[in-house]
């Protein structure tokens, strides 16, 4: 008689259980795949959600590789995933320690520092804007010798392009220096424990388009799933996403040279196997590596983009692509699906808190609009950009053309009106502070 076939388990690891976690979720039960999540979200209560999730802390990611490892003794592990950049390295330990193929951690942390990043891409001689590191408190007036306008401030080590600010002169680099400075000073960062929050990077300004790349590693060699273009110019003084479409409407020659680019940078970090986004600007001056992340693109705007399986009428998920490839199974190379897609993160018009949303059924009802989703909770404050980092929530649309499918989003958009109202200031009850 056969023994019974084993099913096979994958390690998801991710900062948040949700969305994405229930699109996992769902390809693994058609894979019959058991996913076992390993999550930093709670560590003082024991299974709060129900989903037997391990409880780890991701900023101290040996520790929580040992954890995983020995929850794990003895069982079975076929893959390991990390969701959003926090839990990258933890995974990366895991799957070092457990022998499965991954990249290697050093390469992994390389992403997670801005710094670094820039570090390793000019020494492997790609396209690296100025740059240099400055500690946030009492910034050394000689440091300020020598820097040209107009340049970025970033935080090293936080995502989602929050507390990226661009300044033009003298003036504004001191502002906002501050007010990065108050950011990552804030209880809210503090608590996240991430490292190099004393310090900033600050770098050349780059003028130019910029994309957003999809892309997965086998064996160090790079399949590009997507190029998704970003029709609105970003030109600062912040930096939030607004709509991404793909396929690209860049020219030939020009989408070979982003992913030439690419495979330059995975290449320069040692990346080698498994899911890589990057975003890149392109100029008179070539392709400029912004970043690239040893991970797959976040959240919710996954969901713009599906494959068409060989043997299948309908197109699947990135998560299920995502769990083929972990698992090496067939299909993880399968085409994207050949209409036009895009996603709209609903930018944050101002800070406040979240009173009302309109125009909700009207934005649906835009030809080409496919989904709407309000993240965004009703009554949560929400911080709008440099502070900010999420996002009201996502508009989706589908269509034949690139153009349509940005029109459909921009319509789609117009529709919305979200009613947020300021936050009062609060005073210290005892220095008086606001
Ligand atoms: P994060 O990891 O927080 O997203 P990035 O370094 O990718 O931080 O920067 C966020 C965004 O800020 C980029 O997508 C880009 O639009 C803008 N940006 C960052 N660095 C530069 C630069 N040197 N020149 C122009 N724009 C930049």
């Amino acid at each position: 008689m056969n023994s019974p076939k084993l099913r096979p388990r994958i390690l998801v690891f991710t900062g948040k259980l949700g969305y994405q976690t229930r699109a996992f979720d769902a390809a693994a039960k058609k894979l019959d795949v058991e996913l076992v999540f390993v999550t930093d979200r709670c560590h003082q209560l024991a299974d709060p959600w129900h989903d037997r999730a391990l409880p780890v802390r991701f900023e101290a990611p040996e520790e929580a590789a040992y954890a995983v490892m020995q929850a794990q003794a003895g069982q079975r592990v076929d893959g390991v995933l990390a969701l959003g950049d926090r839990p990258t390295l933890a995974a990366a330990y895991v799957a070092r320690g457990l022998g499965i193929a991954h990249n290697h951690p050093a390469s992994v942390e390389a992403c997670r520092s801005k710094l670094r990043l820039r570090e390793v891409f000019r020494d492997a001689g790609l396209p690296t804007p100025w740059f240099r590191s400055l500690p946030l408190q009492a910034i050394p007036e000689p440091a300020l010798m020598g820097i040209t306008y107009p340049c970025v401030l970033k935080p090293i080590s936080l995502s989602a392009s929050q507390g990226v600010v661009r300044v033009n002169n003298r003036a504004e680099f001191l502002a906002g220096a501050s007010r990065l400075k108050r950011l990552l000073e804030s209880a809210e960062i503090q608590a996240t424990g991430q490292p190099n929050l004393d310090r900033m990077i600050v770098e050349e300004y780059l003028p130019g388009r910029e994309v957003a790349v999809e892309g997965l590693l086998k064996d160090g060699g790079l399949r590009v799933l997507a190029i998704f273009d970003k029709p609105d110019p970003l030109e600062g003084p912040y930096f939030e996403e607004t709509i991404y479409v793909t396929p690209s409407r860049l020219a030939a020659a020009e989408q070979e040279l982003v992913k030439q680019c690419f495979t330059d940078a995975a290449r320069a970090l040692g990346l080698t196997h498994g899911p890589i986004h990057g975003e890149f600007r392109l100029n008179d001056r070539g392709v400029w590596p912004i970043e690239v992340a040893a991970r797959p693109i976040g959240g919710l705007c996954a969901r713009a983009l599906r494959f068409q399986l060989e043997n299948e009428i309908e197109p699947v998920g990135l998560e299920e692509l995502l769990l083929r490839h972990a698992l090496g199974l067939p299909g993880w190379d399968a085409p994207r699906e050949t209409a036009a897609s895009g996603v709209l993160m609903i930018p944050v018009p101002e800070s406040g808190i979240l009173e009302k949303v309109e125009g909700a059924e009207e934005a649906r009802a835009v030809p080409g609009v496919t989904q709407l989703e309000i993240t965004a909770r009703w009554r949560d404050y929400i911080a709008a950009w440099p502070e900010g980092s999420s996002y009201l929530g996502f508009l989706f649309a589908r269509s034949e053309t690139s153009a349509e499918v940005e029109c459909a989003l921009r319509e789609g958009h117009a529709k919305l009106n979200f009613k947020l109202t300021p936050r009062l200031p609060v005073e210290h009850p005892v220095t008086g502070k606001v």
